[in-house]
């Protein structure tokens, strides 16, 4: 029996290492795609909303950093862990 490895994604917001696709793909907005952690969406919060990712992310932890989809949320999960993913340290 054969398996197909999936593949995962970092969200480049929050550092979710679990998205089903790339923000972007050769410049154009995944737009079905909305991270599950942070919410952000491509496409929309960015281009329509004016966000920088970092902008984005900085709004987001300010209102406690709260998941999009609160059910898929691990039940041990570290904002700071995550944040590494991107570099990101606070
Ligand atoms: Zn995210």
């Amino acid at each position: 029996m054969f398996f197909r490895r999936k593949t995962f994604y970092v969200c480049s917001v929050c550092g979710f290492d679990r998205l089903q696709g790339p923000l972007y793909k050769n410049g154009i907005p995944n737009v079905s795609l909305i991270c599950r952690c942070c919410g952000f969406q491509p496409g929309y919060d960015d281009t329509e909303l004016g966000y920088t990712y970092e902008a984005y992310r900085n709004e987001w932890i300010q209102n406690g950093a709260e998941w999009f989809r609160e059910e898929e949320k691990p039940e041990r999960w570290d904002l700071d862990i995550q944040l590494e993913n991107i570099n990101v340290f606070q």
